[in-house]
């Protein structure tokens, strides 16, 4: 292709979840308009368009689950369903007017560094472009995964992932295997449970499990939030101060734990009264140390006569599932409940770096980024809800703002350098900042609680949360720190194609 031909932008975003809409929101605000957004779906919203299942809501007040520059004042309930979280990212896209920006149906095949003209060659299935910069916004719940079970393709009946709901198959009547105990499946059985005929709950590790304090928000409520702004911010301000304050007792003061592991029995205790479906049902590590569930439903429901809970699944022997511990079952379908690749970024497969390797490669012994946002040897790349930027307690959103000011310090950088330039997270700097990450991560709940749980990777590192208060973390992505960065310039430093920010502080 002649070169006039070739498309290049600015920046290139990929997905357009929490993470790409907010990116994409970041830049018009920075007076960055030469971008685009690049969504492998016909739609927005990431994992809350993915995740449609029955009982699909957030477990983090929408409050305080929702972008600070777009406040609404119209939650309906303390917690929302996926179908409100999902409309309110229409609603942002339309309001901050992304949608020129955005590719749909444009899955990023592979990304790869061009080191002689210090941009990011970009091969998508809608067309190939090149850009400056590289914001992978495509989340840590993209992936699903499906255990290896031995024998599921003898399976005649239908088999779907929690995440890839298939509207079009009736539950009603049926006989259903759910397999996993973790946030999406404690949403999924009580809702369920009521129209199939028999379900059973395949159960790895018990989780605990806390009363969901969810309510509808009051037209008297909203109407306060709409006429008074302030009120919204208070609400949300509240909520997350709570939220810094519990943090340390997942991170410091573990022992503070215990009394909320008591509240979690006491509520187990009050729905189930069968004393072996409660021994069943009680976790034998540390409370916090894999993430607390809220569900004021799930214990009822499994108390239910339908609802048996048998072991992990092990085999599928043609419509016979079978557990670990033996029990088997007929049914008609399987719904997996299993979770995501998150410590494994599937992208970085498809991302190949200024040595050649992929992320992948570089990663291989475990994630590691600088701030949670750029790896070395892949210079202008940066990830939103990258390595060690998860919470277990708090809102994601918050995290990726905090993100959002580090990529448009970043942006802001390289325009002051000027000319054709690069940033590159100098080794040292990645080794320092995942140096101190690890160590703070020693002491917290979920690195000694006694569990295995997502946050760790194969190795065993805690490469997923966060091990501070969010509060930290915002100061700490505040800037970008040139110290931190290898400089890098083209041969010819020529002009960019296209420079239309107009933001530019020294
Ligand atoms: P998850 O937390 O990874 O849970 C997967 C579950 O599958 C675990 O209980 C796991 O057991 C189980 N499992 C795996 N293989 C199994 C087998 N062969 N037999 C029986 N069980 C098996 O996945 P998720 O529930 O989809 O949640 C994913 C993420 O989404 C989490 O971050 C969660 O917090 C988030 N989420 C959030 C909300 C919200 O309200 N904000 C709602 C849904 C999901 P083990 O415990 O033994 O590994």
């Amino acid at each position: 292709m002649a070169e006039h031909e070739h498309e290049h932008v600015r920046v290139a975003v990929v997905g357009s979840g929490f993470g790409g809409l907010g990116a994409a929101v970041r830049l018009r605000r920075e007076g960055i308009t030469d971008f685009v957004v690049l969504e492998r779906a016909g739609s927005v919203g990431g994992t809350w368009r993915d995740n449609s299942y029955p009982g699909c809501a957030c477990d983090v007040p929408s409050h305080l689950y929702s972008f600070s520059f777009a406040p609404n004042p119209e939650w309906p309930r303390s917690f929302s369903g996926q179908e409100h979280i999902r409309a309110y990212l229409e609603h942002v896209t339309d309001l901050f007017g992304l949608r020129p920006h955005i590719r749909f149906d444009s899955e990023v095949k592979r990304m790869a560094w061009d080191a002689e003209r210090l941009r990011w060659d970009i091969e998508t299935s809608s067309g190939n472009l090149s850009a400056d910069v590289v914001v992978s916004a495509t989340g840590a719940l993209s992936e699903p995964r499906l255990p290896d079970v031995p024998g599921l393709d003898t399976f005649p009946g239908k088999v779907f992932h929690s995440a890839r709901w298939d509207h079009d198959y009736d539950l009603r009547g049926k006989r259903v295997a759910m397999i996993g105990t973790g946030a999406s499946a404690i949403q999924i059985v009580p809702s369920i449970q009521p129209l199939v005929s028999r379900l059973t709950l395949f159960q790895r590790t018990p989780a605990w499990v806390l009363p969901r304090a969810d309510r509808r928000i009051s037209a008297a409520e909203r109407a306060l939030h709409r006429t008074l702004p302030f009120t919204t911010k208070l609400r949300r301000g509240l909520l997350w101060g709570i939220r810094e304050l519990e943090i340390q007792a997942f991170t410091k003061h573990t022992g503070e734990l215990r009394l909320v592991g008591q509240l979690a029995k006491r509520t187990m205790a009050r729905a189930v009264k069968d004393p072996a479906l409660r021994a069943k049902l009680t976790p034998d590590y540390r409370i916090g140390c894999k993430r607390i569930l809220l569900s004021s439903t799930y214990y009822p429901a499994l108390a239910r006569p339908n609802v048996d809970v048998v072991g992990a699944l092990s085999e599928v022997r043609g419509s016979t599932v079978v557990a670990a511990d033996g029990t088997e079952a007929e049914v008609d379908a399987i719904v997996f409940g299993t979770g995501f690749h998150v410590t494994d970024m599937p992208i970085a497969e498809r991302v190949v770096g200024a040595d050649g390797r992929t992320l992948a490669e570089a990663w291989a012994g475990g994630m590691q980024a600088l701030r949670g946002a750029s790896a070395a040897g892949f210079p202008n790349w940066m990830t939103v809800v990258g390595p060690n930027t998860g919470l277990a307690n708090s809102s994601m959103i918050y995290m990726i703002e905090s993100q959002l000011n580090y990529l448009a310090d970043y942006l802001r950088q390289l325009d002051v350098l000027g000319g054709r330039v690069a940033l590159d997270a100098r080794p040292s700097a990645v080794r320092a900042w995942n140096h101190q990450v690890q160590e703070r991560m020693k002491r917290t709940v979920w690195n000694t609680g006694g569990c295995v749980s997502w946050y760790l990777d194969a190795n065993g590192r805690n490469t997923t949360i966060w091990p501070g208060r969010t509060a930290e973390f915002r100061r700490e992505t505040r800037r970008v720190d040139l110290a931190e960065y290898a400089v890098l310039r083209a041969a010819s430093d020529r002009p960019r194609p296209t420079r239309e920010n107009t933001g530019v502080t020294a």
